[in-house]
C-alpha cells in the first residue's frame, strides 16, 4: 500500500498541530504506522490522499449510522448553509429537531441544544448538581464522558474509589468529588450508596459501554442501578453519546426499557456535525437558565447547519427503521470472526449488540474495565494492520467500537470476514 502522501502531510501537520492532529487517537500511536490522511468518503468507504479505498468501521467513531455523504443529509446540509451558517437566534428548525428528540428517547421531555458531546455531559453534570444541591459525583471505570475536568478522573486502588486526575492539568481539587466504581458491579455500587448516597448528585453510565471497547451491561445491572439511584435521590444519567438512536431509535433506554432520569446525547445526532444534547425530565431541565439558576450557554448552540444535518439522519432513522437489519449484519460479523479464531487457535472475544462491536484479543470474558485491559493491544495492533492493508478501516485502538452503518452491504461484510481470516491466519 502506497501512503507517500499521508507521510507527507503529516510530517507537515506536525510542524503546526500538536502530533499532527487534533484529536490524539487520530495519531494511530497505539497502532503504530503514521496515520492516514483522508481524502473523500461516500457510503461505507473511504479514500485516502494516496488514492487507497477502504471500507470504513470508524464512521466518524460512531455519528455515520448513514454511511459517509448521505444525499439526503448532504442535501439538507447544502440548503441550510444557503439560508446563512448561524444566527445566534433561535431558528425553528430547532423545535423540530427538540420535539424528535423528546418523542424518540423515554427519559427526555424537555432537551438542549448543544455543540459536542463533552459539552452535553459537562452541562448535565452541572445540572444535576444544580438540582439536587449535591457536589459529588459517580462514574465508572472505563466509561468516557467527553474530556471535560471533572470526568477526567482515573480510579485510585481499591473496589469503590475517589477519582484522580487523568490528565496533566486538572486540579485534584476537581477530581476529588468523582467517584469512581467498577462497571457491571452493583454490589459495589450499592456499598458506596449506603455510605454516601445522600452526598451523591448523580451516577453517570454508558448504559452500553462503547469507550472501553464494547462491554455489554449485565442481566439486570441497569435496571438495579435504576432502582438505587432512585432510593437515594440521586440523578441517574445515562450518556448515550454513542448509543443514543444507534442501538435503537430510543436509544440503549428504550433497548432495554430502563428509563434514568437524564440524558446525553451527541454523534448521531448531528449527522456527521458538531452537536450534542442534553436532556431529561421536565422538572429538571427546568433549572437551566434562562428559566432556571444553573447557567450553561453556547454561541453556535442549536446550529442551523447542524440542526438540519441532525433531523434529516433521524428522519431516515426513523422512517426506515433499519436496526433489526443493522443488528443481522453486525451479528454475521462478529459470528465469523469467533469461528476465523477458533480455528486459528487465537484467543478472541467478540462483544457485539446492534451495530456497534469490539473484538477483544483475550481469553477471559470482557464485562469491565479489568478484563477489557487483558487484551493482547499488540496482537490487536498486528490485526489492524493486516485488515487496513486489505483496504479494511478499523479503529486505530483496541479499546473502541466498530461501526456498522446502513451503506454497509453484506458484501461488504463478506469481502471484511474474508479479510478478517487472513490477517488472523497471519497473526496466529
Ligand atoms: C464521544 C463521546 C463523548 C464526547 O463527545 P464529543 O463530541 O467527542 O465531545 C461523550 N460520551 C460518550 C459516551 C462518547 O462516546
Amino acid at each position: 500500500m502506497d501512503t507517500t502522501r499521508s507521510s507527507e502531510l503529516f510530517e507537515e501537520a506536525q510542524r503546526y498541530i500538536p502530533g499532527g492532529v487534533n484529536s490524539p487517537v487520530r495519531a494511530f500511536k497505539a497502532v503504530g504506522g503514521g496515520p492516514l490522511f483522508i481524502d473523500r468518503g461516500r457510503g461505507p468507504h473511504i479514500w485516502d490522499v494516496d488514492g487507497n479505498k477502504f471500507i470504513d468501521y470508524v464512521g466518524s467513531w460512531g455519528p455515520l449510522i448513514l454511511g459517509h455523504a448521505h444525499p439526503l443529509v448532504v442535501q439538507a446540509v447544502e440548503k441550510a448553509a444557503e439560508r446563512g451558517t448561524s444566527f445566534g437566534a433561535t431558528t425553528e428548525a430547532e423545535i423540530e429537531l427538540a420535539k424528535m428528540i423528546v418523542n424518540a428517547v423515554p427519559s427526555v421531555e424537555m432537551v438542549r441544544l448543544v455543540s459536542s458531546g463533552t459539552e452535553a455531559v459537562m452541562s448535565a453534570i452541572r445540572l444535576a448538581r444544580g438540582y439536587t444541591g449535591r457536589d459529588k459525583i459517580v462514574k465508572f471505570e472505563g466509561g468516557y464522558h467527553g474530556h471535560s475536568d471533572s470526568l477526567l478522573a482515573k480510579a485510585g486502588s481499591g473496589v469503590t474509589t475517589l477519582g484522580i486526575p487523568d490528565s496533566a492539568g486538572v486540579p485534584g481539587t476537581l477530581t476529588a468529588d468523582t467517584l469512581v466504581l467498577p462497571y457491571n458491579d452493583i454490589d459495589a455500587a450499592r456499598m458506596l450508596f449506603e455510605a454516601i448516597g445522600p452526598e451523591i448528585a448523580c451516577v453517570i453510565i454508558e448504559p452500553v459501554a462503547g469507550n472501553m471497547g464494547v462491554v455489554i451491561p449485565k442481566p439486570g445491572y441497569l435496571a438495579d442501578l435504576r432502582e438505587l439511584t432512585r432510593k437515594y435521590g440521586i440523578v441517574l444519567i445515562f450518556d448515550e453519546v454513542i448509543t443514543g438512536f444507534r442501538l435503537s431509535y430510543g436509544g440503549a433506554q428504550e433497548l432495554y426499557g430502563v428509563v434514568p432520569d437524564m440524558t446525553t446525547l451527541g454523534k448521531i445526532i448531528g449527522g456527521g456535525l458538531p452537536l450534542g444534547a442534553y436532556g431529561g425530565r421536565r422538572e429538571i431541565m427546568e433549572q437551566v437558565a434562562p428559566i432556571g439558576p444553573v447557567y450553561q450557554a453556547g454561541t453556535l448552540s442549536g446550529n442551523p447547519v447542524a440542526v438540519a444535518a441532525g433531523i434529516e439522519t433521524l428522519r431516515v432513522l426513523r422512517d426506515r427503521d433499519p436496526y433489526a437489519e443493522l443488528e443481522a449484519k453486525t451479528a454475521t460479523l462478529g459470528d465469523a470472526l469467533v469461528s476465523a479464531t477458533e480455528q486459528s487457535g487465537i484467543d478472541l472475544q467478540v462483544n457485539q449488540i446492534g451495530s456497534i462491536m469490539t473484538a477483544f484479543f483475550t481469553q477471559e470474558a470482557v464485562d469491565d474495565y479489568a478484563t477489557a485491559k487483558t487484551s493482547d493491544t499488540q496482537r490487536y495492533a498486528a490485526f489492524f494492520r493486516g485488515m487496513l492493508e486489505q483496504g479494511i478501516y478499523l479503529a486505530p485502538s483496541q479499546f473502541e467500537a466498530a461501526f456498522v452503518s446502513t451503506a454497509h452491504t453484506d458484501e461488504d461484510i463478506s469481502r471484511t470476514i474474508e479479510a478478517a481470516r487472513n490477517a488472523l491466519a497471519l497473526i496466529g
